[in-house]
């Protein structure tokens, strides 16, 4: 779709003989500093306006570009490399701290995250075990025990890093799944109840649990998408009637797309009451833990057997920062292996996290949100994160009055959920026009927008997550996004009464 030229290959590169240290240490860490001087003048000049969040360019294009680097023949110069580095991706990277990117749950980064990052890549401690990795242990544990005291659970809790919701989903209904196994439940009688809004990845965890085809069942939902506490009550009824044991609820705390936060006190007191797991999502709405002003959205947490917070979302953290939570630390049992060359039994007394991690060897990824605390404090991630929400809130008044616009209202976090509609347009070409209107405004690379379905409807997606973005700035992309389904509405009915082929412009 991109008009805009790209730039291929461009001059050869000197290849300088410049001896740079291989590997970090004593001798490296002096060449470390013009490292990093370098890299950061690449990213100053990345960061220097005036810029997109995307260049435009094409897939066949970036294909192209990397393809022709070849990766035998070295350029033995971190100033040449870096200036590829330039050309083949940061030139065309997509940017979430620019104000107009608006798509996915991506974040700016904390800036003291960064630092960590640098450092704990540095370093390069595996939290695996106490002897490679030494206090870095005790950090992780601290900020465990950190987030489990903020979700309101008592001395018995604990957790784990991962990589992401994806794998902490994985592993708290691992663990769910051997408690209810150690309860006497035939593996094939397994049973997960979600709703329609809830994240993929606990049918992909199914899967990789072997649990039955039909093992994860969908409680509907009330209107506004959050699940029914009534259905789900009978739902467990219906299930233990027919002999199935449930092994996990699993409540989420924001969900993807709607952004809204299931009723997690009534859910707590339901599963309470049939004896069942619960487990809450809280992948996106984590960061309500540190808001000052809608922690309560949060409440009814602190009676999880296991929560999912996914750093990596709504603490600004760079990817990959998530965790997983458990109110009983026993029951991480179900994921202990011993090695005799890791954990053997014999060692109980040395402290390591592999015990209770589907990973062994693992990144010092908690490092990153130890500084951001540490410099930051809580209330500034919160407050960032409540700006983000008022802002989503403004954005969804404003489209409610905009006749071009249909809107979801009734939301939590800060997704903005919106169709253009135009009356007498049939709802499936609707549907068609808003899928071109996001992808040529992403091909521009003038801004990102998400798309998603609703009730078989195509919608497209705000998730604003940066701080510093302005009405201003999303009423721009609305207008860029208006403009575009014009566009596209005029491309499908083709000339109208006044012969124009390219449709009225905003
Ligand atoms: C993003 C998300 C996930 C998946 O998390 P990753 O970090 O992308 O693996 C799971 N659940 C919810 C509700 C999410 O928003």
């Amino acid at each position: 779709m991109s008009t805009a030229p790209v730039h291929i290959g461009g001059p050869p590169h000197p290849v300088a003989a410049t001896g740079e240290p291989a590997l970090l240490d004593a001798t490296g860490v002096e060449h470390l500093a013009a490292n990093l001087d370098q890299a950061r003048d690449l990213l100053t000049a990345a960061f220097a306006g005036p810029r997109t969040p995307f260049s435009g360019i094409t897939p066949a294009e970036s294909a192209a570009l990397v393809g022709a680097v070849d990766l035998d023949d070295a350029l033995g110069d971190t100033v040449a490399a870096l200036d590829e580095v330039r050309r083949l991706y940061v030139d065309h990277a997509v940017w979430f701290d620019h104000p107009h990117y608006q798509a996915h749950l991506n974040c700016p980064v904390a800036l003291p995250a960064v630092v960590a990052d640098l450092l704990a890549t540095a370093v390069n401690s595996s939290l695996d075990t106490w002897d490679q990795s030494g206090p870095a242990t005790h950090m992780e544990r601290h900020l465990l025990t950190w987030t489990a005291g903020r979700m309101g659970f008592g001395p018995a809790a604990d957790g784990i890093f991962t990589s992401g919701g994806t794998q902490s989903n994985l592993h708290a209904l691992l663990v769910a799944r051997g408690e209810a196994l150690a309860r006497g439940a035939a593996q094939h009688d397994l049973r997960v109840l979600t709703t329609g809004h809830t994240h993929f990845s606990a049918r992909t965890s199914a899967k990789v649990l072997g649990l039955a085809p039909d093992a994860v069942v969908t409680v509907a939902t009330e209107p506004g998408g959050r699940m029914d506490p009534t259905e789900l009550d009978r739902t467990l009824t219906d299930l233990h009637r027919q002999g199935r044991t449930v092994m996990a609820v699993v409540a989420t705390a924001g969900t993807t797309d709607l952004g809204v936060v299931d009723p997690l006190t009534a859910i707590a007191g339901t599963c309470r009451r049939h004896q069942v797991w619960f487990h809450v999502d809280a992948a996106y709405g984590g960061g309500l833990l540190v808001s000052r002003r809608r922690r309560a959205l949060l409440d009814g947490i602190e009676r999880a057997d296991s929560v999912t917070v996914d750093f990596h979302k709504t603490f600004f953290q760079p990817v990959a920062s998530s965790a997983v939570l458990v109110a009983d630390r026993a029951t991480l049992r179900h994921v202990t292996h011993h090695a005799h060359y890791l954990n053997p039994h014999d060692e109980h007394a040395v402290p390591n996290q592999v015990d209770k991690s589907m990973q062994t060897t693992r990144r010092f990824d908690a490092l990153k949100l130890w500084m951001t605390l540490r410099v930051l404090g809580p209330d500034r991630i919160g407050d960032m994160l409540d700006t983000v929400i008022d802002l989503a809130a403004q954005v969804r008044d404003d489209l409610a009055v905009d006749p071009d616009f249909a809107v979801v209202t009734g939301t939590d976090l800060s997704t903005v959920l919106f169709r253009f509609e135009e009356s007498g347009v049939d709802a499936a070409v609707l549907d068609r026009v808003n899928r071109e209107a996001r992808d040529r405004l992403f091909a521009t690379g003038m801004a990102a927008v998400a798309r998603t379905v609703l009730d078989g409807r195509t919608w497209l997606k705000l998730t604003l997550l940066n701080p510093a973005t302005t009405l201003q700035d999303v009423r721009r992309v609305l207008d860029l996004v208006r403009g575009h389904a014009r566009h596209a509405l005029a491309d499908r009915t083709g000339p109208g009464p006044g012969g124009t082929t390219t449709g009225r412009t905003s």
